[in-house]
């Protein structure tokens, strides 16, 4: 098995979603890994995050499931009003498995699943650079310590080390900010099992179940501005009351009433279709996975499923070429060139369905805050074409229709004919 504490082997950057979940999927494949994680704990900020149908079937392929299923309700149908006409919108579930998880629930369960000490907390990497001789990853850290690693997955999000030391460009910043955050009601809450949106002006007011008792919620407006920030989680509030103005009083008494400590703003960032196209997204055995390959807008709640799809797909193909050859045959030209060509293999797998999910969601951030009718009406008719409208579509059918489990493609087992070691069978 590749790495112990002096050689790490396979070092992850970033440990959240999509960092936590590669590693467990290495270690469900015998890989083992560290994860360099700049914050001294858990990260969960934004309160809850929805999983559609793909990243459930992530998660059932990392164990974690069933215990997940426990702690989310399974959604019936996402309702959208326009509150100036009263036109409301309805999509039915039906077989498409949508709920809402805490946050923090999906990182502790994610983490348990890691050996003890597999998460290095407080290790911030400031750059990255390749051994001259070997060819291999060098990782700097904050505190001067340097790593030199086998192999390199850049999970750290939307202001990517890894991707900047691939030459990839930062990520656009919209002018759409989101501010997130939980409200609990104690004698249970009376929204069902519906994902509902409403739209006042060029606010979104979002309110998704969690359990019988917890609430997520999420205004997403306008503003020009690149640094608003304000730590206060009391004016946040209150800041979050003021864009609600005109909105049903039951939406502001959620927002009134929320749990201050997991009150969140975030400048929504993206990685437009055409940069993703055409950037490196891997080189030699350094790749780049989650948001730091393709951060997208929240408009169809993709980002965080997406992530999960690629640490599948990531750790089968470094599990085959780790796998497939004795320990001691691993030189460091061997270990290159077979790891160099799992990430090619990786990167090309995962290219088509990135592009698909960042275009469509680009182009459904363009029909809700593009003010002109006539680019609405256009991208509608885009979306109808090409994404199957405003159905759930783009979470069933990750890749391979051909064999009737359009989830099939989220698999870690490996072809036929692969030696890889699968510590589930
Ligand atoms: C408003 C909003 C709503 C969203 N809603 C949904 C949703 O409903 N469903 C969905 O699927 N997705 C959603 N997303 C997207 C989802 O949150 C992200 O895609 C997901 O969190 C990305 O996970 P990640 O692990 O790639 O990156 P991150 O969650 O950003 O994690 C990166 C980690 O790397 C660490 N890090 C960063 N730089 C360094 C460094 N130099 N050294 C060490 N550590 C570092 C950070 O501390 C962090 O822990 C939403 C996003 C936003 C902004």
């Amino acid at each position: 098995m590749m790495g112990n504490s002096d050689d790490p082997g396979i070092v992850i950057v970033g440990g959240g979603i999509c960092g936590l979940a590669t590693a467990l999927a290495l270690r469900r494949k015998g890989l083992n890994s560290i994860v360099l994680e700049g914050s001294s704990s858990l990260r969960a900020t934004g309160g809850g995050i929805g999983i559609f149908s793909n990243g459930w079937r992530v998660f059932d392929e990392l164990g974690i499931g069933t215990e997940l299923r426990r702690k989310a309700t399974l959604l019936s149908m996402m309702r959208d009003r326009i509150l100036s006409t009263g036109a409301q919108r309805e999509t039915v579930c039906g077989k498409d498995e949508v709920r809402c998880l805490k946050r923090s629930d999906l990182m502790e369960a994610l983490a348990n699943g890691l050996p003890h000490g597999s998460i290095r907390f407080g290790c911030q990497v400031v750059a990255i650079a390749e051994d001259s001789m070997t060819s291999l990853p060098i990782v700097y850290l904050h505190d001067g310590s340097i790593i030199n690693a086998k192999v390199l997955i850049g999970c750290d999000g939307v202001n990517s080390v890894v991707a900047k030391s691939l030459g990839m460009k930062k990520p656009t910043p919209s002018n759409l900010w989101t501010i997130r955050g939980f409200t609990n009601y104690p004698d249970g809450h009376s929204y069902g099992s519906v994902f509902t949106r409403l739209v006042g002006g060029n606010v979104t007011f979002g309110l998704l179940p969690i359990d019988d008792n917890l609430m997520h919620w999420f205004i997403s407006f306008q503003l020009r501005s690149d640094d608003a920030k304000i730590e206060d989680s009391e004016r946040l509030r209150d800041w979050a009351m003021e864009l609600l103005e005109g909105f049903p009083a039951d939406a502001c008494l959620m927002v009134k009433d929320s749990d201050l400590s997991s009150l969140s703003l975030t400048h929504i960032r993206y990685r437009a279709p055409w940069d993703l196209l055409f950037s490196n997204t891997c080189r030699g055995t350094t790749a780049v996975a989650g948001d730091a390959m393709h951060v997208m807008g929240p408009f169809i709640g993709q980002g965080g499923s997406c992530g999960l799809e690629d640490t599948i797909v990531l750790a089968r193909n470094l599990s085959v070429a780790l796998n497939e050859a004795p320990e001691t045959e691993l030189s460091d030209d061997l270990l290159r060139n077979r790891v160099s060509a799992a990430l090619d293999n990786y990167v090309k797998e995962r290219k088509l369905r990135v592009l698909r999910l960042s275009t469509q969601t680009y182009l459904v951030g363009l029909m809700i805050y593009n003010p002109s009718n006539i680019i609405k009406f256009l991208v509608f008719r885009l979306l109808v074409a090409f994404f199957g409208g405003m159905s759930f579509d783009h979470a069933r059918n990750t890749a391979n229709r051909a064999t009737g489990d359009d989830l099939e493609h989220l698999s870690l087992r490996t072809g036929e004919g692969s030696r890889a070691i699968d510590p589930l069978q």
